[in-house]
C-alpha cells in the first residue's frame, strides 16, 4: 500500500483505547507516515470508566477519582494536550487516613506506604495493632527472603512477611481498595511487584520500602514547575475539572480519527493476501452495525472477556478467560454543610472485611479534594462490593442508600439528610489478575505477534489498572503495533 495511510481500529474508546489512538497517530508522525485511525465503543460516551459529572457546583467522579503523581505517563500526556496547568493535588491539610477497626477510626500510622510500615515508631504505637501482631511484623527484618522466583499470591507474600495482622487490618483493607480484590488470589508480580524486589534486594520488606521512598523522596515532582509546590508535591492528582478533562481532551486532539460509537466489534477475520487477493486489507473488523472495517492494524482494549470473545476463534485465550472481574457501586452523597455537625481532619477511611459493614471505604471527597464541593457543602463518597461480596452492588436504589446512610452513621454519627445521592454500579468492573498473570498475558502477546502480525491487546486487563498504567499501555501499543507491521 505504498503511499497509501496505514490503518488501525482501535476497539475501546477508554482511556487505553484513546491512548492507543493518540499515541498511533503520534508513532505515524515520527515515522513520517500517514495513518487513518478508528475509533470503536459500544457507549456513545467516550472514557469507559472514567466517568465525570458536573451537578450543582459539584465535581462528581462516578469511576476513577485521581492518579498516582509519581508515575509520569498520565502527566506527559496532560503536557501533551495542554492540560497539565488544570492538575490539582489533595488538600494538604486532609492527609491523614483512617482505618475501621473493632468499629472505631483508628488513623493510619504516618509512614505507612501501600500498607508497608516505613517508620517505626509510630507503627509501634498503633492502636490498630496488637502488641503481637506488630512483633510479628518487625519479624520482617530477621526473616530470610525467600529464594522462590515464582509468583505468588500479594496476600500469601503479606503474611509471610509481615503476619496476618497487618495483612489483614492494615494492607488488606488499603490495597484491595484498587482491586477491589482478594488479596490471596491476586498476583503479586503484577500487582505490587516492587514488594518482592524490596524482599529480594533488601532481606525484608520493610527495609526495601524505606529504601524505596527515601528513592522517591530524592525524586523531583513530575508535576510542571509552573504549578504551586503543594500539587507538585501531592501523591495523588486529578483535575480541576475532573477526570473528564483528560478525555475532553483527548477528543479534541483526535479530531480526525473516525469514530463508530453505540457499535460493537463483534468479530474480526485475518485475510491472506496469496488466497485472498492483493487487494484485500490484512484484516477485517466487523461490527455489530453491520459495517465491515479495513485495518492494517487492530488494537483491542476492551475488557479482559470481551476481548476474549474477539480473539478467540483466532487464538486459545485462557490468560484472559482467566482474568475475573469484580462488579462494584459507588454512593455519593452531598449534604449541607450547616446541618453536617462534623468537621473532617482527614480524607477518609478504608474497611477491613472483618468489620461486617456494607461499605468498604468512604472517600471524605470535599475534605479531600477542595475543588470537588462548594464551600459551604459537603461531599462524601462511599464505596460498596469486593471479591466475595457482590450481591450488594445490584440491591435497589432505596435498599443500599439506606445500608450506606446506616453505616456512616454507626461510624461516624452522620444523620444529615443529604441534598441528593449519586449511585454508580460498575458491573465487572475490577480485573483480578490471577497468580502467574503476566507469564501467561507475555505468552499471549508472543503468539499474537507472531501468528497477526499488528493485531495488539492491551488495557486494564494486562499490565496495571491505574490510569498512568493504561496510558503507558496504549503508548506501548501504539509502538508495538508499528514495530511488528514495520520493524
Ligand atoms: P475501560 O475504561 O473499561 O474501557 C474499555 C472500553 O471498551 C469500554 O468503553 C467498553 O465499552 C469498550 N468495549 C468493550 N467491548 C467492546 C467491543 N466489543 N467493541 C468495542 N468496544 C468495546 N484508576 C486510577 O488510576 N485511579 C483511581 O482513582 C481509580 N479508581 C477506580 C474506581 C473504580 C470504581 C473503577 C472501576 C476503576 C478505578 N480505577 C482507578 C481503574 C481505572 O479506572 C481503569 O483501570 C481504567 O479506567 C480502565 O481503562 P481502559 O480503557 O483499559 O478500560
Amino acid at each position: 500500500r505504498e503511499g497509501l495511510p496505514d490503518r488501525f481500529v482501535v476497539i475501546g474508546g477508554g482511556i487505553s483505547g484513546l491512548s492507543s489512538a493518540f499515541y498511533l497517530l503520534w508513532e505515524a508522525h515520527l515515522r513520517g507516515r500517514a495513518a487513518v485511525v478508528t475509533l470503536v465503543d459500544p457507549s456513545e460516551r467516550l472514557g469507559g470508566k472514567i466517568n465525570t459529572l458536573k451537578r450543582d457546583g459539584f465535581v462528581i467522579e462516578k469511576g476513577p477519582d485521581s492518579f498516582l503523581a509519581r508515575k509520569t505517563p498520565i502527566i506527559d500526556l496532560a503536557r501533551d494536550l495542554g492540560i497539565a496547568h488544570e492538575l490539582v493535588g489533595t488538600n494538604p491539610a486532609a492527609k491523614k487516613t483512617y482505618i475501621l477497626h473493632k468499629g472505631k477510626l483508628h488513623a493510619m500510622p504516618p509512614g505507612l506506604v501501600l500498607g508497608i510500615p516505613t517508620e517505626i515508631a509510630p507503627f509501634a504505637k498503633s492502636s490498630l495493632l496488637s502488641w503481637g501482631g506488630k512483633l510479628r511484623a518487625f519479624m520482617d527484618f530477621l526473616k530470610p527472603a525467600s529464594k522462590d522466583t515464582d509468583d505468588e499470591s500479594l496476600g500469601d507474600f503479606l503474611t509471610r512477611r509481615l503476619g496476618p495482622e497487618v495483612m489483614e487490618r492494615v494492607a488488606e483493607p488499603l490495597l484491595a481498595g484498587i482491586y477491589a480484590g482478594d488479596l490471596r488470589k491476586l498476583s503479586l508480580q503484577a500487582t505490587f511487584p516492587q514488594f518482592k524486589e524490596a524482599e529480594r534486594k533488601h532481606g525484608s520488606l520493610i527495609r526495601g520500602m524505606r529504601a524505596n521512598k527515601r528513592k522517591a523522596g530524592a525524586v523531583p515532582s513530575a508535576g510542571p514547575s509552573s504549578l504551586p509546590a503543594a500539587v507538585r508535591s501531592s501523591v495523588f492528582m486529578t483535575f480541576r475539572g475532573g477526570l473528564a478533562t483528560m478525555i475532553d481532551a483527548l477528543n479534541e486532539a483526535l479530531v480526525d480519527v473516525d469514530r463508530r460509537l453505540g457499535v460493537k466489534a463483534v468479530a474480526f477475520r485475518q485475510n491472506d493476501p496469496m488466497t485472498d487477493g492483493e487487494d484485500v486489507a490484512p484484516y477485517e473488523v466487523l461490527l455489530s452495525s453491520g459495517e465491515v472495517l479495513d485495518a492494517d492494524g487492530i488494537v483491542i482494549t476492551a475488557p479482559a472477556f470481551d476481548a476474549a470473545d474477539l480473539l478467540e476463534p483466532h487464538i486459545n485465550v485462557d490468560a484472559l478467560r482467566a482474568v475475573q472481574y469484580v462488579s462494584v457501586a459507588n454512593v455519593v452523597m452531598a449534604f449541607d454543610k450547616k446541618n453536617f455537625g462534623i468537621d473532617f481532619d482527614g480524607s477518609g477511611f478504608v474497611v477491613p472485611r472483618s468489620e461486617g459493614t456494607t461499605i468498604t471505604a468512604c472517600t471524605w471527597t470535599s475534605a479531600k479534594w477542595l475543588h470537588s464541593s462548594p464551600s459551604n457543602k459537603v461531599l462524601l463518597r462511599c464505596y460498596v462490593g469486593r471479591s466475595g461480596d457482590e450481591e450488594v452492588v445490584d440491591l435497589p436504589d432505596d435498599q443500599l442508600t439506606e445500608a450506606v446512610r446506616k453505616d456512616i452513621r454507626d461510624v461516624m454519627g452522620i444523620t444529615a439528610t443529604p441534598l441528593f445521592t449519586e449511585i454508580t454500579r460498575l458491573h465487572k468492573s475490577m480485573p483480578q489478575y490471577p497468580v502467574g498473570h503476566l507469564q501467561e498475558t507475555a505468552k499471549l502477546r508472543t503468539k499474537l505477534r507472531s501468528e497477526m502480525p499488528g493485531v495488539w491487546v492491551t488495557g486494564a486487563a494486562f499490565d496495571g489498572v491505574g490510569l498512568p498504567d493504561c496510558i503507558r499501555q496504549g503508548k506501548e501499543a501504539a509502538v508495538g503495533v508499528y514495530k511488528s507491521l514495520f520493524g
